[in-house]
């Protein structure tokens, strides 16, 4: 209880501040960013001073990124609830991936379970989640690498404190063939800015989390050695 209290309030000292500073981050980079572009189209295209101008360019896109999730971590918003298909969110994703999928070959594996109905979800924040977890997947595997997302109705028999059994819920896993995670990891990857990655930003999962305790629902990782990562995400099942 006491690391979840000390990560809500890591979360919420980190929205204060992002909430405060990323407009006025993004403006300066803008114009740093746009010198940049200028300055490499003066550069002969072979000079060692127009590789150092695109590292330029390339690390400001970087801090950008940061900051624009930052301030998606850190943005109190509301929920827009409209009813959400959620294998046609599933499905855009891998059509999207499919085609943009880092010059790697992948395959898309899908299961999904007709029965599901549509389920009421901010349909925008659901992409967000889902295509953080592919992208990751899409991150850890090789040449040839598998990604496979399950969709499934289960039943939550965690009980309410009046001792009635909750709702139904649906599960969403998505797998992949990479590498794993390790055990020392696991427990860090939640945890903004926590990283493996030279370009990353370690954000991606924490504003997963977010999104799934935005909808009531629960995230959870499966990782064991030689059997490459399981993301699971459960939410409600409320049409
Ligand atoms: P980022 O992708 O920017 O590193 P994330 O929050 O998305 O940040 O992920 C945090 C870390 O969790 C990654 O750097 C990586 O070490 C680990 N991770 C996440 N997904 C996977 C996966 N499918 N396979 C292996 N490692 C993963
Ligand atoms: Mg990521």
């Amino acid at each position: 209880l006491e690391e979840a209290v000390r990560h809500a309030d890591r979360l919420s000292t980190l929205g204060t501040l992002a909430a405060g500073l990323a407009h006025e981050i993004k403006n300066p980079l803008g114009g740093i960013k746009g010198a940049a572009q200028l300055l490499e189209l003066e550069l002969p295209a072979d000079s060692e001073l127009r590789d150092n101008v695109r590292v330029m360019i390339r690390e400001v896109e970087r801090v950008n990124r940061i900051v624009e999730e930052l301030l998606g971590l850190a943005s109190p918003r509301r929920l827009q609830l409209t009813k959400v298909n959620l294998h046609k969110v599933l499905g855009d994703i891998i059509t999207l991936q499919k085609r943009s999928a880092q010059g790697k070959n992948i395959t898309f594996q899908q299961q999904f379970d007709p029965s599901i109905p549509p389920i009421l979800a901010d349909e925008g924040l659901l992409t967000q989640l889902f295509l953080n977890l592919v992208k990751n997947a899409e991150e850890a595997v090789d040449e040839g690498g598998m990604i496979k997302i399950v969709s499934r109705v289960i039943s939550d028999y965690s009980m309410t404190q009046k001792g009635e059994r909750r709702s139904r819920m649906v599960a969403v896993e998505v797998s992949d063939n990479g590498p794993g995670i390790g055990k020392e990891q696991l427990e860090h990857l939640f945890t903004p800015f926590f990283t493996t990655k030279a370009t990353g930003t370690g954000l991606g999962l924490a504003i997963c989390q977010k999104i799934v305790s935005e909808h009531r629902g629960m995230i959870k990782v499966e990782s064991p050695p030689g059997k490459g990562t399981t993301f699971t995400v459960m939410v409600p099942l409320i049409q």
